[in-house]
C-alpha cells in the first residue's frame, strides 16, 4: 500500500542546504502496521510528510494506493488524501470553533456522504466519547481531544493512517487507550498504520519498523 524508493529530502535553509532525509526505501503492505523510531531531527515527522502527500521529495518514489505521488498534481494528492488517508498528530488539530462530531464529520462532508451525523456519532461512541459530541475541543481533556482525532482519521474507512507521536503528549495511561484503539481499529477495518514514535514498546507492537539516525535508515525490523 505503501512503497518509498531511495528517497532524498534537501531543505534550504538561507544559504545552506540541509539534507534530511538520504536514500530511504522500505514497504507497507496493506493492513501492516509499521513504526517509524529515532531521535529528535533524524527526520521522522519530515518522512511522514512525505508519504502523505503533504510534502514533496527531491528525489526517489513514493507509491501510495497504487499512485506514484510525483505523478500527481497538489489537486490529486488531495484527493488521494481525502479518499484513503487518514491523519492523527501530536498537537491533535481539531478545529477550534467546530464542536467534537462537527470534527469528526469533516470528512463525511467533504465527500458529500449524506447521513455523516449518524455516522459521526457512531465513530464517537466507538472511541467512547458519545456523550461529548456537542463539547468544544477546549472543554475536552487531550486524551479525549486525541480520540476525537482518531474518530475523525477514521471517517472516511482509510486504507493507510499516518499518526505522528499520537500518545506523544498523553499521560501513560491515556496512551494505552489510544494505543490500544489504534490497533483495534487496524484489526477491525484493515487500515495499515504508520506510526511515527519515540516509544519502543509500542514500535515493537508493530509488524515492522525502522530506525533513522540522520536522515537514514540504521536499522530495519521486522
Ligand atoms: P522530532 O522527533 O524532534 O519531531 P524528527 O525526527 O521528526 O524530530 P524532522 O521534524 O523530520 O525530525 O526534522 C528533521 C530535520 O529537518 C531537523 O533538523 C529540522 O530542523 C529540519 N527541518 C524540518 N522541517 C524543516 C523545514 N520546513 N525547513 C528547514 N528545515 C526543516
Amino acid at each position: 500500500i505503501l512503497k518509498v524508493q531511495n528517497l532524498h529530502k534537501t531543505y534550504r535553509s538561507g544559504e545552506h542546504d540541509l539534507n534530511v532525509l538520504n536514500d530511504v526505501s522500505f514497504e507497507v503492505e496493506r493492513g501492516e502496521t509499521f513504526a517509524i523510531v529515532g531521535p529528535s531531527g533524524s527526520g521522522k515527522t519530515t518522512l511522514l510528510g512525505l508519504c502523505a502527500g503533504l510534502d514533496i521529495s527531491n528525489e526517489g518514489n513514493i507509491w501510495l494506493c497504487g499512485e506514484n505521488l510525483a505523478e500527481l498534481d497538489e489537486d490529486g494528492r488531495a484527493r488521494l488524501r481525502n479518499e484513503n488517508i487518514g491523519f492523527v498528530f501530536q498537537d491533535f488539530q481539531l478545529l477550534p470553533t467546530l464542536t467534537a462530531l462537527e470534527n469528526v464529520i469533516v470528512p463525511l462532508e467533504l465527500q458529500g456522504i449524506k447521513k455523516a451525523a449518524v455516522h459521526g456519532r457512531e465513530l464517537l461512541a466507538k472511541v467512547g466519547l458519545e456523550d461529548r459530541d456537542s463539547h468544544y475541543p477546549s472543554q475536552l481533556s487531550g486524551g479525549e481531544q486525541q480520540r476525537v482525532a482518531l474518530a475523525r482519521a477514521f471517517a472516511n474507512k482509510p486504507s493507510i493512517l499516518f499518526a505522528d507521536e499520537p500518545t506523544g503528549n498523553l499521560d501513560d495511561e491515556t496512551g494505552a487507550k489510544i494505543e490500544k484503539l489504534l490497533f483495534e481499529l487496524n484489526k477491525e477495518q484493515g487500515t495499515a498504520l504508520v506510526i511515527v514514535t519515540h516509544d519502543l514498546e509500542l514500535a515493537q507492537k508493530t509488524d515492522k519498523s525502522i530506525r533513522l539516525r540522520s536522515g537514514k535508515i540504521e536499522e530495519s525490523y521486522s
